[in-house]
């Protein structure tokens, strides 16, 4: 009898850091220093030096993050950011709660990254930022949307690219400011929400911090209208246990895409994620294509393997996003992958046995499937 091979698996991260953890947060309700305090200093300079930037602001979500580096490179009420139309909504949301617009750019066709061929014409006068997503802990071709953008600021949402680089640079640093999330399934994840913002530039990280500690650097001197999004403590000490195990948990992503990849090879219908020249990907997710993919994963998840689809709706064909006025066929390579996509298990604890019973599965449930 073998048990379900679930998506990601928390608890067993959560053992490795237990103990580390629960004498960190003695020490934080000892001392009740619930707000800012050792800890978060502590990651906050840890993070920048992983990620080779020389500033690093922890806050409260990704959400915030990806918002609040906007914000900290100009992004006002009435412009415009390109974005990837197959990204999660969450890059969106930032733009919109500024009171700015997403503009959906089509991705690749190979990686389902934000296609910088089309970012030129998605340009105009009010364009005041490009967001390349580094989805599914790929690197965005960040370099060459780089080269589109002129004098226009790139901000990268690195939510699912903790520990990855592209030519020997991380994600996270490789434009004017990065957002980045810390939500419990990311590669480096909290105990709930936090987020944090990463840039090279002095003058952004501090237009951040003070936007989000209410709009003041001095308590009581309100600069401008901020808003509170701070990373707690409590996750902070969380953070700091995590961030130590990362790029051994990297690793055993990587060694566990490899072995998909080499399994999965003579699989007939199942398309591999392959990494982009210049990449160490640190597979936050696992995304293999196949056809009648609706089928294939009712069939995974009736033999117990928790294989998941990420995502299943393009921006602009969710309701949310409807207001854009870009209805089916705006995106077409977009549209075409959500159909096709599906994410098998993977974290650092996925076992050999487990992975075997997953290429098992998807063996079957692809070979049962209709032809066409
Ligand atoms: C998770 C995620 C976010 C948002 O992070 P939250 O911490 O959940 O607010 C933003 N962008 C991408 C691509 C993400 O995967």
């Amino acid at each position: 009898m073998s048990t379900a091979v679930p998506l990601v698996d928390l608890a067993a991260q959560q053992q490795e850091i237990h103990e580390e953890v629960m004498a960190g947060l003695a020490d934080v309700f000892a001392t009740t220093a619930f707000i800012g305090g050792k800890p978060v200093g502590e990651f906050e300079l840890a993070y920048a030096d992983t990620t080779d930037v020389a500033h690093c602001v922890g806050v409260a979500n990704g959400t915030d993050a990806v918002e609040l580096a906007l914000r900290g490179v100009g992004v006002r009420a009435g412009g415009e950011v390109i974005v990837p139309a197959n990204t999660f909504i969450a890059t969106a949301e930032a733009i919109s709660r500024i009171g700015a617009t997403p503009v959906l750019v089509d991705v690749d066709p190979e990686h389902l990254l934000m296609d910088p061929d089309l970012v030129p014409a998605a340009i105009t006068s009010r364009t005041q930022a490009i967001v390349p997503v580094h989805l599914f802990g790929q690197v965005a071709p960040v370099e060459r949307v780089l080269a589109v953008a002129g004098d226009i600021p790139v901000v990268e949402d690195a939510a699912q690219s903790q520990g990855a680089t592209r030519f020997g640079r991380s994600a996270g640093s490789l434009a004017a400011a990065a957002g980045t999330s810390f939500y419990p399934g990311k590669n480096l994840g909290a105990a709930g929400d936090a987020g944090a913002v990463t840039t090279q530039d002095a003058a952004v990280a501090a237009r951040v911090r003070l936007i989000a500690n209410h709009g003041s650097a001095r308590k009581y001197d309100h600069e401008v209208i901020g808003m509170n999004s701070r990373l707690d403590t409590v996750q902070a000490v969380v953070l700091n246990a995590k961030l130590r195990r990362l790029p051994a948990w990297n690793e055993r992503r990587r060694e566990a895409a490899a072995r998909y990849t080499s399994m999965l090879a003579d699989v007939p219908g199942v398309r591999v994620p392959r990494s982009a020249e210049g990449n160490v990907d640190v597979w936050h997710l696992y995304v293999v294509r196949v056809q009648d993919r609706d089928l294939v994963l009712r069939r995974l998840n009736e033999s117990g393997i928790g294989a998941g689809i990420h995502y299943p709706v393009p921006l602009h064909l969710t309701r949310a996003y409807a207001g854009l006025g870009r209805g089916a066929g705006a995106f077409p390579v977009a549209e075409r992958a959500a159909a096709e996509i599906l994410s098998l298990p993977l974290h650092p604890h996925l076992t050999t046995d487990q992975q075997d019973r997953v290429v098992l599965a998807l063996r079957e449930a692809v070979r049962s499937a209709p032809a066409r």
